[in-house]
């Protein structure tokens, strides 16, 4: 029996692991076989305060975990694939394998949603990446295409045309899906190019982002651009399937959270992305992580 099982090893959950098991609270991290989060699919991070010279993303992850480890959480690197919080003690089971836990704190994070190409893979890191706010300083004054036409990929361009020297949207229809807001903001901005009716075929360059290869959706009509970075924004999907019918979820399937990090059940809490569609950052849901593991605590002196 643990006093505290933590689902997912984002900064949300080592962060949560930290603090309930430094408070000797029996901690569980069920880590997932890919263990680590999105930071695992990243190089460098700057902006982690702490780090004035950067750290890379996986060093920063087994850095959290280790931190972890150093007061008594325990992990298992294998995914949880059901829960039962119908009754108490909660189950999380693993396979056919169930913990018990007195509390559990959800941290799964999402996923940003892939274009599925292997160019894409390839260069994840090197020039492909689905966000903005940690890499757009890495291409200053350099070309960058962003990838959708919804307030995510508007606001990525947005937030790339403060460094970059041009941005081009690219989009499959000639319409934006993005609120009226961000649109005037962005055919305002004179950085901002818009390539409509266009798909992308391929991601250029054998070690780093060279250019991108696209297609007219009406002609069929293919045509290559030269850039340095491509900006996936085609959405992100919360990684909460495991809780449907147990806890609330919005219609996107993000946790609903009152009163912060409660859940619909009691003493089941979320931290991270898995609630948070809109910061998404290591520091913002390390923060949740900490607050939730808080909540748990308190929650376990009271009953
Ligand atoms: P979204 O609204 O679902 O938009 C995704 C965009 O990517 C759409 O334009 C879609 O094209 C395109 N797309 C999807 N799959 C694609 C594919 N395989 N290839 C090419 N294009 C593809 O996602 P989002 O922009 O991440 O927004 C999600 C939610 O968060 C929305 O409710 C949004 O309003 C909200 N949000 C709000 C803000 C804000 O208010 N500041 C900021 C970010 C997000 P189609 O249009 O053709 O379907």
């Amino acid at each position: 029996m643990y006093d505290v099982i933590v689902i997912g090893s984002g900064p949300a959950g080592l962060t949560a692991a930290l603090y309930t098991s430094r408070a000797k609270l029996k901690t569980l991290v069920v880590a997932g076989t890919m263990w680590g989060g999105q930071l695992l699919l990243t190089t460098e991070v700057e902006n982690f305060p702490g780090f004035k010279e950067g750290i890379l993303g996986p060093d920063l992850m087994d850095n959290m975990w280790k931190q972890a480890e150093r007061f008594g959480s325990e992990m298992i690197f294998d995914d949880a694939t059901a829960v039962d919080f119908s009754s108490k003690p909660f189950k999380v089971m693993v396979g056919s394998k169930a913990y018990e836990g007195k509390s559990v704190i959800i941290a799964t994070g999402a996923s940003a949603k892939w274009l599925g190409l292997e160019s894409e893979t390839r260069l994840r890191g090197r020039g492909v990446s689905v966000c903005a706010t940690c890499d757009a300083a890495f291409f200053k004054d350099k070309k960058a295409v962003v990838v959708g036409g919804g307030d995510t990929a508007l606001e990525e361009a947005l937030a790339l045309s403060k460094f970059v020297r041009e941005v081009k949207v690219i989009h499959r229809r000639d319409k934006l899906r993005a609120s009226k807001i961000l649109q005037e903001r962005a055919f305002k901005n004179p950085k901002i190019e818009f390539i409509w009716n266009s798909t992308v075929q391929e991601i250029l360059g054998k070690d780093r982002v060279e250019g991108i290869r696209l297609k007219k959706v009406d002609s069929n009509e293919e045509f290559e651009l030269a850039c340095d970075a491509v900006f996936i924004a085609i959405g992100w999907k919360p990684e909460t399937e495991i809780f449907k019918g147990q806890i609330e979820l919005d219609k996107a399937g993000y946790v609903i959270a009152k009163d912060t990090t409660k859940t619909s059940v009691e003493g089941v809490f979320v931290a991270g992305d898995a609630q948070d569609y809109r910061y998404r950052q290591a520091i913002t849901a390390a923060g949740a992580g900490c607050k939730a593991a808080m909540d748990a605590e308190k929650y376990l002196e009271e009953v």
